[in-house]
């Protein structure tokens, strides 16, 4: 038997945090759960089900568009921010009550408090102001974006935090940063009738990503009105009477009614208490962890976000259900961290798993490139100028695939799919004796023959 309160005591009831205490609990383990903002975290609360939900809002002005092409007339047509703000917030409530019950039904006790690591073993409850004890403290607090503070006029911007809350659609909107949010962002704003730019301070898009599917995204971007600045960076944001300035070092003034900053986000650990515990953290913050997600502190632990491994809902879940497995469950996981599939609900959206050619022609000394870009069949007929694009990287030696790369309509589903081939090892020869499926864009993932180009490690260095 136990002589602290809890065996488990999880520091914010995010995806991560909620799957480790219910499957502790599940395995018998007496678990308690904080959460000082709203029980589900970022994805579920003010980031990926939102921000979803709001790319699918903006994609309506498109479809109105493309049916011309199909025989409809489509009358005038209006948007209502208030209304999707307001059917946005319904939903997510109901998500918000499900995770609750969730954790309930698990017999997870759930504090609505802020929780403050006060020794290896204790936790305080601010709310209660009062100190519990646990054999076990998990710390899954996740990440709060990352705003430049000594930039003038700072105050006036938004974070993905407000931006799912703004009581008006901005009608111009200018974006800071070329990542996930930003891209997905712009696409938003634009798709609702938004003039929206990006400002980047690099030269291209989604950094890290292959870099053709950067271009071809960034190019069809354009296509559907965003405004792209790159190589600069704020150096002031006034606000005056009609709305506020933006100016860049090139010189370069922007008008806008709200400045989206998503320059990137740190691990959520101020004020937490663990440095007066001596758990050890990184130069950006970042809980360092082992295999196990396991601190130097023996009885604490951390997972998702908030150790900067890699910042995605579902992997804080499986490193979550990793350690309680581990744990509690006698069952040893050691998280995979390789071919993590994912998409970028930017528009066109991108679905990839694997190698970026960069890192593969870097990796391996000959790369066969399988390449495809053409007319999805639905812009035949609404006549719109839009392309989708694919790539296959394989290695000439073993005939594995490296990785693939789609961007266009449903890429982020195929990446699902293709997630499982790549991860179990397929060569090309499996795509190619895979029937297609007919008609669709994914097709084109098993009919591509003959290779594009085949790249020599030698020629590219
Ligand atoms: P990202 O790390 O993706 O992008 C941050 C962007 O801000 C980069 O373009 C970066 O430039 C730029 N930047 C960083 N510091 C500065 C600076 N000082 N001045 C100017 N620009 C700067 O972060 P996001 O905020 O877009 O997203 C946060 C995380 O959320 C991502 O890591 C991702 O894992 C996750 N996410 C996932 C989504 C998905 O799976 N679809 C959707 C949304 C978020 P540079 O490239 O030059 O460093």
């Amino acid at each position: 038997m136990t002589d602290f309160d809890y065996d488990l005591f999880v520091i914010g009831a995010g995806s991560g945090g909620v799957r480790a205490a219910r499957i502790a609990a599940g395995y018998g383990a007496k678990v308690a759960i904080a959460e000082e903002h709203r029980v589900g975290g970022t994805c579920v609360i003010r980031g990926c089900v939102p921000k979803k939900l709001m790319v699918y809002a903006s994609q309506f002005s498109e479809a109105f568009e493309d049916a011309e092409g199909f025989g409809w007339s489509v009358g005038e047509t209006s948007f209502d921010w208030s209304r999707l703000i307001a059917a946005k917030d319904r939903e997510i409530d109901r998500l918000n009550a499900i995770y609750i019950r969730n954790l309930t039904n698990s017999g997870v006790e759930l504090f609505q408090s802020r929780a403050v690591v006060e020794g290896p073993h204790e936790v305080r409850l601010s709310a209660e102001d009062r100190v519990v004890t646990a054999r076990l403290i998990l710390v899954a607090t996740g990440g709060t974006p990352w705003l430049d503070t000594e930039l003038k006029g700072i105050e006036h911007v938004i974070t993905s935090n407000e931006v799912f809350y703004l009581k008006d659609m901005p009608k111009r909107v200018v974006i800071a940063g070329g990542g996930y949010i930003a891209v997905e962002f712009a696409g938003i704003f634009a798709g609702l009738g938004a003039d929206t730019t990006l400002v980047y301070r690099g030269s291209e898009i989604l950094r890290g990503f292959d870099g053709e599917v950067r271009t071809f995204v960034r190019t069809e971007m354009e296509k559907r009105g965003v405004k792209f600045v790159f190589n600069d960076v704020f150096t002031a944001i006034d606000k005056g009477p009609d709305g506020l300035t933006a100016t860049l070092r090139g010189g370069t003034t922007l008008e806008a009614d709200q400045i989206l900053f998503a320059t990137g986000r740190r691990p959520a650990v101020e004020g937490l208490g663990l440095e007066a515990v001596g758990v050890e953290m990184d130069a950006v913050g970042a809980v360092k962890v082992n295999h196990e997600s396991r601190t130097n502190v023996p009885s604490i632990y951390a997972i998702g976000d908030v150790t900067n491994r890699v910042n995605l809902t579902p992997v804080a879940i499986r490193e979550g259900h990793g350690f309680a497995d581990t744990v509690f469950g006698g069952k040893p996981v050691h998280v995979d961290h390789t071919l993590i599939p994912t998409a970028v609900f930017s528009q066109p959206e991108i679905g990839t798993v694997g190698l970026t050619q960069e890192e593969a022609v870097a990796a391996f000394d000959e790369v066969d490139v399988y390449r495809s870009s053409f007319r999805p069949m639905l812009a035949t007929l609404s006549g719109r100028d839009e392309r989708m694009f694919m790539k296959i990287l394989v290695d000439a030696e073993t005939d594995k695939v490296l990785g693939v790369h789609v961007a266009g309509h449903g890429a982020g589903e195929m990446a699902q799919l293709l997630g499982i081939a790549v991860k179990m090892g397929a060569t090309k020869a499996d795509f190619d004796r895979t029937v297609a499926v007919h008609p669709t864009a994914a097709e084109e993932l098993v009919t591509m023959r003959t290779p594009s180009e085949r790249l020599r490690r030698d020629a590219a260095a």
